[in-house]
């Protein structure tokens, strides 16, 4: 398509293609999601009705994106995807609505940063299958109203809770993702070193899916990694001590954390003496957008136990004093 509401959605990641699950039985892992969603669709199908609006949240990378490809190829139907910040304008998102085929998917990724006079557009569009829009200026102006055909609209967030209660409520099917086992992940690489046509041992599938955040875009990226290291240490074959290493230089550390983890768990324990500290705080010692810390890089360290969120700011816990090997202040002696 050479729409470019559609067209920016990250192009980036096209290389990511190829290891893209096509269906939900080649989806792995989130299971209670995709049960809940094969009756959805089913019964969708065979009323032969729109989906439901969906709504899919969880931390960047679990697969949000992909599950909205699936759900519109299962349905049958096309998919259309865009994000947020990219529709500026009510006319920006009339065009893609009336663009729609019956049935359709329409995705919005990053569906919390739409601009809330768009989002208001979207609300009867979601509701009543219509869209308000307001022609000509001043006294002369009036509302026009144009039905649209069913469709289903998917948004995902990184957060539930950073939507609008009236936008949230408009989605039938709220699905939250979780963050992936080993085991799991385990398959993601394993599936995706064959569509590589890279050979792989169990123990270095098994490295890389203990260091991938629990999450398989991350799982993809080490997999490319490593492969790069293998291929130019002369391996064709990747076994759990070429995984090691090459994730070592990549500065994943045993319990999968990056640097920018340890940047952001030395900074509250070095320089907050394990906290509380807020939040604006340390994204300012960080120089990330506070977006960053609080979507990317405290969801999966708040998962490991590392890191607890309260009233005053964030914390250290135990295990991330034991991770760093530094003795939390309090333990030490007077
Ligand atoms: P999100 O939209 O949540 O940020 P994506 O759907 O873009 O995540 O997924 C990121 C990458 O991870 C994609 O390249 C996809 O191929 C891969 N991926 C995600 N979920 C799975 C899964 N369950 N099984 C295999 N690969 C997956």
């Amino acid at each position: 398509t050479d729409n470019p509401l559609l067209s920016a959605h990250r192009q980036i990641e096209d290389m990511d293609a190829a290891l893209r699950p096509k269906s939900l039985a080649e989806f792995v892992g989130q299971a209670a999601a995709k049960d809940n969603l094969r009756v959805f669709i089913e019964s969708a199908k065979s009323r032969k009705e729109a989906l439901d609006h969906t709504l899919f949240f969880g931390p960047p990378g679990l697969g949000k994106t992909t599950l909205a490809q699936i759900i519109a190829r299962e349905l049958g139907v096309n998919f259309k995807a865009t994000s947020g910040p990219v529709i500026a304008k009510t006319g920006d998102l009339a065009a893609l609505l009336t663009n729609l085929e019956e049935g359709d998917v329409l995705f919005i990724d990053e569906i919390h940063r739409l601009n809330p006079v768009v989002e208001e557009v979207l609300y009867p569009a979601m509701e009543d299958r219509a869209l308000d829009l307001m022609i000509g200026e001043g006294p002369s102006a009036r509302s026009v109203r144009i039905d649209l055909p069913p469709f289903t609209l998917i948004g995902a967030t990184t957060r539930q809770g950073l939507l609008q209660t009236p936008l949230r409520d408009r989605f039938g099917i709220p699905v939250r993702l979780q963050f992936y086992s080993v085991e799991e992940l385990e398959r993601v690489i394993t599936r995706g070193a064959n569509l590589m046509g890279m050979s792989i041992e169990p123990e270095g599938a098994r490295e890389i899916a203990r260091r991938a955040r629990g999450t398989p875009r991350v799982a993809g990226r080490l997999l490319r990694r490593v492969r790069d290291f293998a291929h130019v240490a002369g391996s064709d074959r990747v076994t759990q001590a070429i995984a090691d290493n090459a994730l070592t230089r990549l500065e994943v550390d045993n319990a999968g954390l990056d640097a920018q983890d340890r940047r952001y768990l030395h900074m509250i324990a070095d320089i907050y003496k394990g906290g509380p500290v807020g939040l604006d705080t340390l994204a300012a010692g960080l120089s990330e957008p506070r977006d960053t810390v609080e979507e990317v890089i405290e969801p999966y360290l708040i998962q490991l136990g590392m890191v607890a969120r309260t009233a005053r700011g964030r914390c250290l816990n135990d295990r991330a004093w034991q991770h760093l090997g530094i003795t939390p202040p309090s333990a030490q002696p007077p």
